[in-house]
């Protein structure tokens, strides 16, 4: 186990706290930032070897570090509230996002009027709006992803745009499969674009684009370690301790609050704040796991790539109706070519089905037939992430506030992406409902 400064940090250690926390991800990074501003006593407990979470980086024998992801930050996301020492690490980037569609073009992400609409021709443009008609007056109570997005777009034009291709990849299920509750939450966007209003302004709308108000950026090029050094100088100034490495063995509720078992000693505490994975805390807890939550375990490919690459943008999602992979994102872009070479990273969902080396044939096969990288592809590495996103499947949500609510009666407060079993797309979100879930605690 491994004791995050308590070698520069000479304070005597006391092993009662009033809050430990599980994880050492952004919610658990913005959980202790909270309490220790309000002067408690935090530990922070995490089985990883970093800080970070899923931030994860992984480097290539010759040097060129990759991300579990395509990890885009913002300088007005409220992350920077808290760390503020971040935003000299970061490295300003001007991302652009693209998508392959089904008739094997590069286009706008995530619809282009121009060609998935227009490009349609006239028969393709009845067919559009006469199954936009039907499903608008015929349509039957919606049930799940697949009503909803037919709903608003249309059976037609679902499948005709890859959507439905692409929510299969990214949500590793069926549309028909996917709870209703997330498609209202997550793909709201459907039903604005899908407004008649809106598609005349979209259709309408000058190219020049309205510059962004705030700044895109990526992590320092050597990978977080550096990032994420900086939240813990600062946490350790202010007391926070950190446990890495850690292997959590049992929670147990006592008559003052709760005592932690680690292997070498048990420490005890007033509150905990868990950002584990829900049945791992039932597990620490001894309590039963009732809540089946399935997660998406994520294979990220790293390649490097020397010759024609059919495609400008930075970031590039799969909205075919084939291949395995879901986004791809170019590192070079960022961070610079290494002896002409272009280095990017590739995201295949269904981890535990395919092998590593499925998901790279697929891949290779994939790009050639579309066009999309033409000359040497050399796979540089790959990572495998459990726990990657949540599956939506019915009644997943429900279970899992069901289960939240057992361990809060319990007294474990159950927060952040793994321990609400939420999506959380971005660090932003996942700050802002760290936020509010302290913040509601009397
Ligand atoms: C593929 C991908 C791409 C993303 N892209 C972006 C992006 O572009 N921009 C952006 O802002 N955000 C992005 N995100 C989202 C962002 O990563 C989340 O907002 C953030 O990771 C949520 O942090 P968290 O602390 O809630 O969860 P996590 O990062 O999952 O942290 C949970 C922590 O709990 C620990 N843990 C689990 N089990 C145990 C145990 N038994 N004992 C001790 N510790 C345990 C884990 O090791 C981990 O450190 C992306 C996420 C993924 C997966």
């Amino acid at each position: 186990m491994n004791d995050v400064h308590s070698q520069a940090n000479p304070r005597p250690v006391d092993d009662h706290y009033d809050a430990i926390i599980l994880g050492a991800g952004i919610s658990g990074l913005v959980a202790a930032s909270i309490l220790s501003a309000k002067g408690d006593r935090v530990l922070v407990a995490d089985n990883y070897d970093h800080v970070g979470g899923n931030h994860m980086d992984w480097t290539s024998p010759e040097g060129y570090t990759f991300d579990v992801g395509s990890l885009i930050f913002q300088d007005d996301s409220p992350l920077v509230r808290h760390f503020p020492e971040l935003l000299t690490h970061y490295v300003p980037v001007s991302p652009s996002w693209g998508r392959l569609n089904p008739q094997g073009k590069i286009t706008a992400y995530p619809i282009s009027i121009r060609d998935d609409i227009l490009a349609a021709g006239p028969v393709g443009l009845m067919k559009i709006f006469s199954s936009v008609l039907f499903a608008r007056l015929f349509s039957r109570k919606l049930r799940n992803a697949r009503d909803f997005a037919q709903f608003w777009i249309g059976p037609y034009l679902l499948r005709r745009s890859g959507l439905e291709a692409y929510m299969t990849r990214f949500y590793g299920l069926p549309a028909e499969e996917i709870d209703l509750e997330l498609a209202r939450k997550r793909m709201l966007w459907i039903s604005e674009y899908a407004s008649v209003r809106n598609l005349i302004r979209h259709a309408l709308k000058k190219k020049t684009a309205k510059s962004p108000t705030n700044r895109q950026m990526v992590r320092p090029q050597s990978g977080f370690s550096s990032l994420y050094e900086a939240a813990v100088t600062k946490l350790d100034g202010r007391g926070v301790r950190f446990r890495l490495s850690a292997q959590l063995q049992a929670v147990e509720k006592t008559a003052n609050g709760f005592t932690v078992a680690f292997p070498e000693r048990n420490v005890t505490a007033s509150r905990i704040i868990s950002t584990i994975p829900i049945h791992v805390s039932e597990q620490l807890c001894g309590l039963p796991s009732k809540a089946e939550l399935r997660t998406i375990t994520l294979i990220s490919l790293y390649f490097s790539f020397d010759g024609r690459r059919g495609f400008p943008q930075t970031i590039l999602y799969n909205f075919s109706h084939s291949g395995l992979w879901k986004r791809l994102t170019v590192y070079s872009d960022f961070y610079g070519r290494v002896r002409e070479r272009e280095y990017f990273a590739v995201e295949v969902i269904g981890g535990a089905e395919y092998s590593v080396a499925q998901a790279e044939r697929d891949f290779r096969s994939h790009v050639s037939n579309n066009g999309l990288f033409s000359g040497d592809l050399k796979l540089e590495g790959s990572q495998i992430l459990e726990s990657a996103y949540p599956i939506y499947n019915h009644g997943a949500a429900d279970r899992a506030t069901e289960a939240t609510r057992r361990l809060r009666a319990f007294g474990i407060e159950s927060i952040g992406r793994q321990g609400q079993f939420t999506y959380q797309p971005t660090a932003r979100v996942s700050t802002i409902e760290v936020e509010a879930a302290l913040s509601q605690r009397k």
